[in-house]
């Protein structure tokens, strides 16, 4: 094993002095959410960018050298970078906003971090949410530090293989040229911090990546000093048993307070983004107790409580991280909770939900909402559903409406999902400001009502052919096998028109998100897809959990319709579902299609991302589509009636429903043209979603608007 630690991975050769600032560029992950330092790496050797994955580390140390000597040398090419180095350079330098009432700023814990492709230490939802938190926090000049954890394997790569079953592989993240660096002390010490982990001292050293104006910490046990074990307590994102979920966590939360301490500083708030990071509290309330022996561990929970700020992300309780009894005290050493003045029943109790029930296991989240002077959900509904959920640890409370949890629904950072060819209409409207604006709901929709439907309408044709050409070019990369199927085909070059109706479903593959549902009728569905004059195409793409086989299942059945029809040419499966797919699949479908089994889907973003690309919704009433739709911004499946039916009575109407709704709705409107073939009833929606959603969903600053 490489135990090594480069810094930056050093480029192999000197850049030409005229793009040398790249190399300085391509350390701050600003270029990634604006489309000119997207081009500015991409132009230098288009093929290589999507080789190296979007990478600017590895364009720059890889390039041909001809390519770089010519770009140096392309005045026009120069100017841009002197542009857009510009830009950057006055964005950094901006004070923060001076109205911030945070002295000390804001600390976010976080267990994921979906900031790019190129730093692969994401899984999914929650990730991608915390990376559109520290983009839209820089954009607003909010002091915010974030930690997190450097998976050295990062999550899991996902190959169909030629049966259609879920194959997982993981790579060294370090192999790809990452965009950090190491953090050091004054003396030039690396910056670590100790956690006392299963009777041993292990360290942590400290990574930094830089998210415009956000510092992003990144913890990592891969250091000489552990035991071959403890190295790999940060190895694999939600990989390993719960055992070492524990120790992650606490890495994360105990050692992610001991860093900011490090580094002097001392937040007045801590936002724990989800249960991971919730033993950051108990170090926190040893912290103070340290600095006031003489007092008790309930008084430290007081002043620990005024700081922290929780947002919980899960609607069912299973979802919650919870750990044995036994295990979780032999992972704390007895000085530990000695330190907190609490014995190990005492300890135990704080996670518990019911106090009553010895035997319960600890649960992150009960410990965060006793240890939080607030806690939220990530839509209205889900904040519903959680009153409800932990009504059971408020024994005086009478009814869940009373229960201390509220909402903030979830939003996405606008700059990162828009497609540029949007952009630059939204600029040539709005001026270069339009990502501010989009705050602006009043503006923002009259704006979008006096847009051209045609040029809209235009861009979105566009960005359908990109799609259309990135599915043949991504699925053709396959090794095939002999049958045609949606995921192995020996010819690509016919999949898709860009003249027929296209529905994405993209999501973890995962019970409640119900893949299995649009598949239940199969004569009907490919009814609708074999029809001669208004057909229907589909994008699918998506992670199964690595242990879930009933889900992996799902994946093999879709993956094996193999029926004569047009299916093989109007189906397909993207293997590998990130950030680059997702953005090419929310720019580029018409439908962006959702059927969670109701309350279970907290928020999902997907859908917003969509949205704000003109992209129509079609989804059962959850999350945050409950709030979202409005008869007229996107398709509704179901309706928001509670029911007490059994799960496949439930699953049988929603079909129903959503053949129904493509049926007698989404079809219908999509090929409903003029003489020119122009969809004016849909462009209607279009910008009707734009209008309303974009403002809705664009996240803002959650710490000063309270
Ligand atoms: C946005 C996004 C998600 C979360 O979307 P959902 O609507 O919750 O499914 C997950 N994965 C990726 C890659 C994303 O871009």
């Amino acid at each position: 094993m490489d135990l090594t630690f480069h810094s930056f991975t050093p480029l192999g050769f000197e850049l030409p002095e005229p793009l040398k600032v790249l190399e300085r560029l391509s350390k701050n992950f600003y270029w990634s959410w604006h489309p000119e330092g997207v081009e500015l790496f991409r132009d230098l050797d288009p093929l290589l960018w999507n080789k190296a994955e979007q990478n600017p580390r590895r364009v720059l140390s890889e390039a041909n050298q001809l390519l770089l000597w010519q770009k140096a040398s392309d005045p026009d090419y120069l100017a841009k970078l002197d542009r857009f180095t510009a830009t950057f350079d006055q964005y950094m330098g901006e004070p923060p906003a001076a109205e911030s009432n945070l002295p000390g700023g804001v600390a976010y814990f976080c267990a994921e971090y979906g900031v790019h492709n190129s730093l692969p230490i994401y899984s999914g939802g929650l990730g991608i949410l915390a990376g559109d938190h520290l983009k839209s926090s820089s954009d607003l000049n909010i002091p915010l530090v974030a930690i997190g954890l450097l998976y050295r394997y990062g999550y899991f790569r996902q190959d169909i293989s030629h049966d259609g079953w879920q194959e997982e592989h993981y790579s060294n993240i370090f192999n790809s040229g990452l965009a950090i660096e190491p953090v050091v002390d004054v003396s030039g010490q690396r910056t670590s911090v100790m956690v006392h982990i299963r009777g041993r001292e292990v360290y942590a050293q400290a990574w930094l990546a830089r998210v415009g104006r956000i510092s992003l910490y990144l913890l990592d046990t891969n250091v000489d000093q552990n035991t071959a074990i403890d190295r790999m307590i940060t190895g694999h994102l939600y990989g390993g048993d719960a055992e070492t979920r524990i120790v992650q966590e606490k890495v994360l939360g105990i050692g992610g307070v001991r860093l900011l301490r490090k580094l002097n500083i001392d937040p007045s708030v801590y936002h724990l983004n989800e249960g991971h990071a919730a033993f950051s509290t108990l170090e926190l309330a040893r912290e103070w107790l340290g600095l006031n022996p003489d007092k008790g561990f309930a008084d430290a929970v007081t002043e620990v409580r005024k700081k922290c700020v929780f947002t919980t992300h899960t609607p069912v309780a299973a979802g919650n991280d919870t750990f044995p009894p036994d295990m979780l005290i032999q992972c704390f050493s007895k000085e530990f909770i000695d330190s907190l003045k609490l014995n190990n029943g005492e300890l135990l109790a704080l996670g518990r939900a019911v106090l009553s029930d010895d035997n319960e296991h600890f649960g992150m989240t009960p410990l965060a909402i006793r240890m939080c002077r607030s806690a939220n959900g990530v839509s209205e509904k889900h904040g519903e559903v959680s009153r409800e959920l932990w009504l059971k640890m408020f024994p005086d409370l009478s009814d869940a409406g009373s229960v201390p949890i509220t909402s903030v629904t979830n939003g996405v950072h606008a700059p990162t999902w828009v497609a540029p060819a949007y952009q630059s209409v939204f600029e040539n409207h709005f001026g270069p400001d339009w990502a501010n604006l989009v705050r602006d709901s009043e503006k923002w929709s009259e704006g979008i009502a006096g847009f051209d439907d045609r040029k809209l309408w235009e861009a979105h044709v566009l960005l359908k052919n990109v799609l259309i050409a990135f599915i043949r070019e991504r699925t053709k990369r396959r090794d095939t096998g002999t049958s045609d199927t949606i995921n192995e085909r020996t010819e690509t070059s016919n999949l898709f028109s860009p003249n027929v109706l296209t529905v994405g479903f993209a999501r973890r593959v995962a019970q409640y998100k119900r893949w299995n549902l649009l598949l239940s009728d199969r004569d009907r569905l490919l009814k609708m897809v074999d029809h001669p004059d208004r057909p229907v195409q589909f994008v699918f793409a998506g992670k199964a959990h690595p242990q879930d086989n009933t889900a992996k299942t799902i994946l093999q059945e879709l993956m094996s319709i193999d029926h004569e029809s047009s299916w093989q040419q109007r189906a397909v499966f993207i293997e590998d579902y990130d950030q680059e797919v997702a953005r090419y699949l929310v720019q580029g479908v018409d439908v962006w299609m959702n059927v969670p089994r109701r309350p279970m889907e907290a928020s999902g973003t997907s859908g917003m991302k969509a949205a704000m690309n003109g992209v129509l919704n079609f989804s059962i009433l959850d999350g945050w589509w409950i709030e979202g739709y409005n008869e007229e911004n996107g398709f509704a499946i179901g309706d928001e009636s509670e029911s007490d039916e059994p799960d496949d009575q439930i699953d049988k109407r929603d079909a129903l429903s959503l053949y129904e709704t493509l049926e007698n709705q989404v079809i219908p409107t999509f090929y409903d043209r003029d003489k020119s073939n122009f969809p004016a009833k849909w462009v209607e929606m279009m910008k009707n979603a734009i209008a309303t959603l974009t403002p809705q969903f664009s996240s803002r600053d959650i710490y000063n608007d309270a």
